[in-house]
């Protein structure tokens, strides 16, 4: 159900207190409950009205309604009960995912506490006695006096709502219209769920209720790893500039834990096949490419400068050495163009 959708069955505008929204829901209940409303669509009424007071209540209640995300909340599920006298309900509720748990698929056990309408006093917060009311003794009016004390109105009496019978908080909610059951769910998440994502639980009974749980999946920020617009699970990670140049390995960080990898100075992006984000949810693993950023140390330590500075003699004397190799074609050139140079200013 979208949220807005949620507001318009209740009649309320968002910005609508949370008084306001108990009192207009209630309100509903009480015209619309089945048992006393005779209209044939009373039965789907109150079944919208419920729905949209528990999204809103759920939105309210949650721990950060500002990071939800309408757009990607998938409608609510069909779960309409086959016992009509078992209410169904769907609780809709966040979840937070690790990314490596949304890789690979993980088993939660959710708990937490599903507000429905109180069955015993249909919302109202009271139930109806076989007393008289003690405001108006029965008779359903008060008398008040009127303009000059000697006249009398007559006033539908407030207390009992005019039928004259006794009102006492209801028992089963303690006058607050509304129950609370516990639930408490084993639920798999398939390998692939990307943030928005919807798992819809099947409802199973909990207390009083029928209860299915519609799970809004958030995934966690990563020290490491990211998801790519595309869904290509991306990692940058820093190593040393020389043991990129020789070829050694490093750990690399994969969604299922720590692996050798091979550096290569020809190369700063590494694709592991099948070692990233399923392309669907159940699907087969996409690749993970890790990204290097060769890291050299400060050029003025005098023991690093030492080595590289022999480092360069030994392989600058090796390469001239060898004509066939790209320096010993260039220097030799350089000579030959050099001398030339030369010649030529000579002349002038
Ligand atoms: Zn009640
Ligand atoms: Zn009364």
């Amino acid at each position: 159900m979208e949220t807005r959708d949620a507001y318009a069955e209740l009649g309320l505008h968002p910005s609508a207190t949370d008084a306001q929204l108990k009192a207009s829901w209630r309100r509903l209940v009480a015209a619309w409950h089945p048992d006393r409303n005779a209209a044939p669509d009373a039965g789907s009424r109150m079944q919208a009205i419920n729905k949209a007071y528990q999204h809103i209540r759920q939105l309210r209640d949650g721990d950060d309604p500002d990071a939800v995300d309408e757009d990607s909340a998938a409608p609510a599920p069909a779960t309409e009960s086959a016992q009509a006298d078992a209410p169904s309900n769907t609780h809709i509720r966040k979840v937070q995912l690790s990314l490596e748990d949304a890789i690979l698929g993980c088993t939660r056990t959710l708990s937490g506490h599903f507000t429905h309408v109180c069955s015993a006093c249909l919302g109202k917060g009271q139930g109806v006695l076989a007393k008289a009311c003690s405001t108006c003794h029965g008779s359903g009016a008060v008398h008040r006096p009127a303009l000059f004390g000697w006249m009398w109105n007559q006033e539908e009496c407030s207390d009992c709502g005019g039928d004259g019978r006794l009102r006492a908080p209801c028992d089963a909610c303690d006058g607050r219209g509304e129950q609370s059951v516990p639930y408490r769910r084993r639920v798999r998440f398939p390998s692939g769920m990307r943030e928005g994502h919807v798992l819809s639980v099947p409802a199973s009974r909990h207390g009083a209720v029928d209860l299915g749980l519609e799970l809004q999946v958030e995934i966690e920020p990563h020290p490491f790893f990211r998801l790519d617009g595309d869904g290509v699970l991306r990692c940058e990670m820093p190593v040393n500039g020389y043991a990129w140049m020789a070829g050694r390995w490093v750990e690399v960080p994969t969604p299922d834990g720590l692996q050798q990898m091979r550096l290569n100075r020809d190369a700063l992006v590494y694709r592991l096949a099948g070692q990233g984000f399923p392309a669907a949810p159940r699907g087969a693993r996409g690749d993970y490419m890790v990204k290097v950023v060769p890291v050299f140390p400060a050029e003025d330590d005098p023991a690093q400068k030492a080595l590289l500075d022999q480092l360069i003699a030994s392989s600058s004397k090796a390469a001239a050495a060898d004509a066939e190799q790209p320096i010993g074609q260039w220097q030799r050139n350089l000579k030959r163009w050099n001398a030339g140079h030369k010649k030529s200013n000579r002349d002038e």
